[in-house]
């Protein structure tokens, strides 16, 4: 069984991967060919947001978005510890300092209500994660963010095609920052990202910081960094958006059948009515995780831990944080395990992953009954 079954979309999507690469070495216009536009247009009618400005990684549209507000040194900028260590990266990569906020125990995802009390003279900027493919509570962090002047930049790296109030992850905010690494709910075949805004001039200024500063050929009005997305990631990412509705079904399907022979018998994260999620993972919340890991393994079922120390938690982070910031977060890193998940993922190795972690937990196992439910 994989985490993630790359090889069985590859081979759904074959012809067209194959015939978009071909066209691409045929035109060989390698850097910023015509799939990049075309990509970018795609995709921001997907979201709603007005541009879409494709980059070489999560990591860089991150680090573009702090650039095109001009965060640096001196400036703070909130975020969630509970996230890969990108997100935070990404402001003192920029001088600045990552203030860290504690999470809901429930969702994952930046408490709303924790975010105030962190607010200085010094905060320009909001950084919260859509973490395991599930918005966070953006209206909620949308509203501190205004009432302070901040701007709030999602960091969608994992939630790409999610919904929250019926509005696409991505453009909830002044920015959206998301990722096409290959194991994302909307994967390349190397590093790609994207950002999203409908702020025509920080679009603009995005769009200059992408390619070095550079506002006409040899001309760097500013600051920038070569972050181009190349135009081969882009034609992969147009062939997959092919069956993205209805990977995005599967994946739906895959987390209710989880749920199904899960809920009541572990803990969940727990999901809000208003939102979907893609499940970039599954994950559950266990008090024995090594040991239920480990039976897992045992029984060739991989799984993985997301993530198993928090940002705050970090060596190199430790000059701007305590572990008094996020109690929560610590808690939820010892207990968190994500499951083989992936639209491609058969509904018996689901129910398979399920039965073997009920056993390891010392549920009871469902009987065929609620197996053929599912069917
Ligand atoms: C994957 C990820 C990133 C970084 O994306 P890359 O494309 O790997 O640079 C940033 N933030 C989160 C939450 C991620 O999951």
């Amino acid at each position: 069984m994989d985490f993630i079954d790359l090889k069985s979309q590859y081979q759904a999507l074959r012809a067209d991967i194959n015939s978009r690469i071909q066209t691409v070495l045929d035109h060989g216009q390698y850097i910023m060919g015509p799939e990049v536009a075309q990509l970018e247009q795609t995709l921001a009618t997907f979201t709603g947001a007005r541009h879409c400005i494709t980059v070489s990684s999560g990591t860089e549209a991150l680090v573009i978005s702090l650039m095109a507000l001009g965060i640096g040194r001196g400036d703070e900028v909130i975020t969630t510890p509970f996230s890969f260590i990108a997100t935070a990266e990404a402001i003192v990569l920029l001088g600045a300092t990552p203030v860290f906020a504690d999470i809901d125990p429930a969702t994952c995802n930046l408490d709303p209500a924790r975010l105030e009390e962190k607010i200085t003279e010094r905060t320009r900027a909001i950084m919260p994660v859509s973490l395991y493919g599930q918005c966070a509570d953006m209206d909620a962090i949308n509203a501190v963010a205004y009432r302070h002047g901040l701007t709030v930049i999602e960091d969608a790296a994992q939630s790409f095609g999610a919904t929250y109030q019926g509005r696409k992850s991505c453009n909830l905010s002044r920015i959206g920052c998301t990722s096409f690494f290959p194991s994302k709910p909307l994967g390349c075949y190397g590093d790609g990202g994207a950002i999203f805004t409908s702020d025509d001039e920080l679009a603009g200024a995005m769009r200059e910081i992408r390619v070095h500063g550079q506002s006409r050929r040899y001309v760097h009005t500013r600051i920038g960094v070569g972050g181009r997305m190349d135009t081969l990631q882009c034609a992969i990412v147009l062939a997959k958006l092919e069956r993205f509705e209805w990977e995005l079904e599967q994946r739906a399907a895959i987390g209710a059948a989880y749920d199904a022979l899960l809920s009541g018998k572990v803990g969940l994260v727990a999901r809000a009515r208003d939102r979907t999620s893609v499940f970039a993972q599954y994950t559950v919340v266990l008090e024995e995780r090594e040991r239920v890991q480990a039976v897992l393994h045992q029984a060739g079922i991989p799984t993985a831990v997301h993530y198993p120390v928090p940002m705050h938690m970090q060596p190199a982070y430790q000059q701007w944080c305590t572990p008094e910031d996020a109690p929560v977060a610590l808690k939820m890193a010892g207990q968190v395990l994500s499951l083989p998940m992936g639209p491609y993922m058969a509904l018996e190795s689901v129910q398979t992953v399920a039965a073997t972690l009920l056993r390891a937990v010392g549920a009871t196992v469902p009987g065929t009954r609620s197996f053929q439910a599912l069917a």
